[in-house]
């Protein structure tokens, strides 16, 4: 499809860099997205070498660098951050590239800046899809009737678009839950450490030279929220167990609204397309954030998209193609980070002792190998 007209709905990273995409490729496109003004989002991200061959496809790749931190190495601790395994980054740049950590309100910046003069209408979403063979007719939050050659769903977890093509596809949930931070700390030898505790981890990855970006997993029921007075308290409680810098990192947190808490949830099968309407990244396979490769997907669901509508292929070819070259690395990809879950969230003390035991006779060089294997795979 070298021409025809194109609705991208969501203007997060999959979105973002579709519309990126096809705008180089000359193919017409506009994106709907729900909020009604762009935000700064999030926390922080890691985007690995395979995530910055998408970002390097775009000609982005030396901006996301320039906002972002470059990962020479990636540790796994124990709770007091006595090392278990280390993945040397380092030894993966000279043929596959950096990998890099960034502010999610500077990688959208840059993604944004990358969709050139593709219109957006913020504030706007779907209301209703009718895929045909021949086309699809939308129609829109703000009022219009459209009719498109392809509707891209690339609105995030919670799908408007999946819903309206598919009714109601359950998430599963992983079993634990998890806040993201980002605090003002000096860097020092931090470039990202993931610290496993007993039912609980806590990472920290530096995001530029003064403020590092952490996650902190916690095992628990489904649902639960947590707010009102002394939410901090509680929040740093709960992790006062953990060594390092933790303690420190806990103390400058400043207010409770950097806490951004949600529960971790996948969605680990569903159909992708229907007529002309397609759901790419989280829309399609939210996977559990593990491997740091949520992104990564959705970048490469987006990079193949593109490639394939650019080749000329009709629409009605390049959805099932999209799907078979996707379907099996995001799922092997999706099993490995809910696996990796469930041993980085044991709990019972004995079987934790033991794990990280066994995993510190693992050689470092089996995780930097098992991550270039993952990146170099044909996708
Ligand atoms: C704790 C955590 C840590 C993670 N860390 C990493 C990491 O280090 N590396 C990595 O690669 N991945 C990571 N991920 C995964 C990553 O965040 C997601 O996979 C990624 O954001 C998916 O991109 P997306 O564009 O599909 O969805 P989103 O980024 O969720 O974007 C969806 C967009 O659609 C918009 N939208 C939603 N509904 C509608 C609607 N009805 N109409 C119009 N617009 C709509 C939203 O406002 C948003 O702008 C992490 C995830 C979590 C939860």
């Amino acid at each position: 499809m070298r021409q025809g007209r194109v609705l991208i709905v969501g203007g997060g990273i999959a979105g973002l860099a579709t519309a990126a995409g096809l705008a180089r490729a000359g193919i017409a496109c506009e994106i709907v997205e729900r909020t009604p003004q762009w935000q700064p989002v999030g926390a922080g991200i890691v985007l690995g070498v395979n995530a910055m061959r998408v970002m390097r496809g775009l000609g982005l790749a030396e901006a996301v660098a320039a906002r972002g931190r470059r990962l020479g190495q990636g540790a796994i601790t124990d709770h007091l951050g006595r090392p278990i395994g280390t993945s040397d980054f380092g030894l993966l740049e000279a043929d596959l590239g950096p990998t890099i950590a960034i502010h999610r309100a500077a990688l959208h910046e840059v993604l944004l800046a990358g969709t050139g003069e593709v219109p957006v209408s913020l504030g706007t979403t779907v209301d209703a899809i009718d895929s045909r063979a021949d086309h699809t007719r939308v129609r829109l939050s703000d009022g219009r009737e459209e009719r498109y050659d392809l509707v891209i769903g690339a609105d995030g977890i919670r799908s408007r678009v999946r819903e309206l093509l598919f009714g109601e596809v359950p998430l599963t949930y992983s079993g634990y839950t998890c806040w993201r931070l980002v605090v003002d700390f000096p860097v020092d030898d931090v470039q990202m450490r993931e610290m496993w505790g007993f039912g609980q981890r806590f990472g920290i990855v530096a995001i530029d030279d003064a403020h590092v970006y952490c996650f902190a997993v916690a095992n628990a029921p489904r649902g639960q929220t947590d707010s009102g007075p002394g939410l901090l308290g509680r929040f740093r409680e709960r992790f006062a167990g953990f060594g390092g810098q933790v303690p420190q990192i806990l103390a400058a947190l400043e207010s409770p609204d950097q806490l951004i808490h949600n529960d971790l949830e996948e969605l680990p099968a569903g159909p992708w397309f229907d007529g002309r309407a397609v759901l790419i990244g989280d829309a399609a396979h939210a996977l559990t954030p593990n491997m740091g490769q949520g992104a990564a997907m959705a970048l490469e669901d987006s990079m193949v998209l593109v490639e394939l509508l650019a080749s000329g292929m009709p629409v009605v070819d390049a959805l099932p193609a999209l799907v078979a070259r996707r379907e099996s690395r995001v799922r092997w990809v999706q099993d490995q980070s809910r696996r990796i879950g469930r041993i980085g969230q044991l709990e019972n003390r004995l079987l934790c002792r033991l794990r990280n035991s066994a995993m510190r006779l693992v050689p470092d060089s089996a995780g930097t190998s098992a991550l270039r294997k993952m990146a170099s795979q044909p996708i």
